[in-house]
């Protein structure tokens, strides 16, 4: 079923497109939830589906499990994430070399954070790619690889100010990467503002919004102290005394991704990134409020 070519949609979503990033599930329970996850977005025809990747190759063996899969099964372009940490330059090359023998055209090169966690202080491998703009070169190097980055809107937590920030990116454009893909955020203003950052930077590449839809909001807020994403008070307003309304809680989560999307289109953005969480439904909901919308019902993953 490998040849079914989906196509879309409505007049604004033939304008649009859109990618879906997933994690590689830790369980049977979790990878049963996955597959219909995709059988479900596959419809919709995203540019690239792409899979994440562990600190330290923690998940190695279940991305692997995944991007093969996707590439036997399904008409979708997997996209293999990858990062820096605790590996040596001819481990990750052969990582790369595996990821593309699986059919992976795409990859998204990272530094990764330490195996302790985010926070701790990160140390390149002595024998690794010490940057991200290292690896993107050894990808551009090893293969006609599509590689995006990524890209944060707030700058990165261990960035001492904007420039620092924009400077790592500018290296990573400067190594060969032709997209970058933002941390998620809820500010559009934020965002505007950082593109126009990095246009000023002399940076022309897509800066594709990561578009996180809130499942949870406790555990979103919590996540996003980590990572360094503002939640404004309005955000958490939105949610405040839902923690135990679940059907309210959804019905409040797609709207606030709905505004947050349609906003972003009408300032003329035309790519999206969905961080799934590997559940289908608000991604799905927003893709169809945008007019992208499955031609073919069927998905050739059976879930
Ligand atoms: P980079 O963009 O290379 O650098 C981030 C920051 O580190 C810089 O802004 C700067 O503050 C500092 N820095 C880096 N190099 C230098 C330098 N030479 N001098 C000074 N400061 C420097 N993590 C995973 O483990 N697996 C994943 O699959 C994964 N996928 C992600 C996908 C996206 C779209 C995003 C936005 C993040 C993802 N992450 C993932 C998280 C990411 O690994 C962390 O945010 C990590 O802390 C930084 O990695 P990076 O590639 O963004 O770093």
């Amino acid at each position: 079923m490998k040849d079914i070519q989906f196509s879309r949609r409505s007049d604004l979503g033939s304008r649009i497109d859109v990618s879906f990033e997933f994690f590689p599930p830790k369980n049977d329970v979790m990878e049963a939830r996955l597959w219909e996850t995709i059988a479900r977005l596959e419809p919709l025809a995203p540019n690239f589906v792409s899979v994440t990747y562990g600190a330290g190759g923690s998940t190695k063996e279940r991305t692997t499990r995944a991007l093969a899969r996707l590439s036997k099964e399904s008409a979708l372009a997997p996209a293999a994430h990858l990062t820096c940490v605790d590996a040596s330059r001819d481990e990750v090359d052969a990582v790369i070399r595996e990821f593309a023998e699986l059919g992976v055209r795409r990859f998204v090169a990272l530094r990764g954070d330490p195996a302790e966690g985010v926070g701790a202080a990160y140390r390149p491998h002595p024998d690794g790619y010490q940057t991200t703009a290292e690896l993107v070169a050894a990808l551009r190097r090893i293969g006609e690889f599509d590689v995006s980055v990524s890209a944060y809107p707030e700058k990165h937590p261990e960035s001492a100010d904007f420039a620092t920030d924009i400077d790592v990116l500018k290296r990573k454009v400067d190594a060969g990467a032709t997209r970058a893909i933002t941390q998620f955020f809820f500010d559009n203003d934020v965002y505007e503002r950082y593109v126009e950052r990095v246009r000023r930077a002399g940076i022309y590449i897509p800066i594709v919004p990561g578009i996180l839809p809130i499942h949870n909001f406790a555990q979103v807020a919590g996540f996003a102290g980590r990572c360094g994403a503002h939640v404004p008070a309005w955000l958490a307003d939105r949610f405040a005394g839902l923690e135990n309304d679940p059907q309210t809680h959804a019905l409040i989560a797609s709207a606030v991704a709905a505004e947050q999307v349609l906003d972003l289109i009408e300032r003329g953005v035309d790519d999206f990134h969905f961080y799934t969480m590997n559940r289908a439904d608000l991604v799905f909901a927003i893709c169809h409020l945008i007019g992208i919308r499955p031609r073919a019902e069927e998905a050739s993953i059976a879930a």
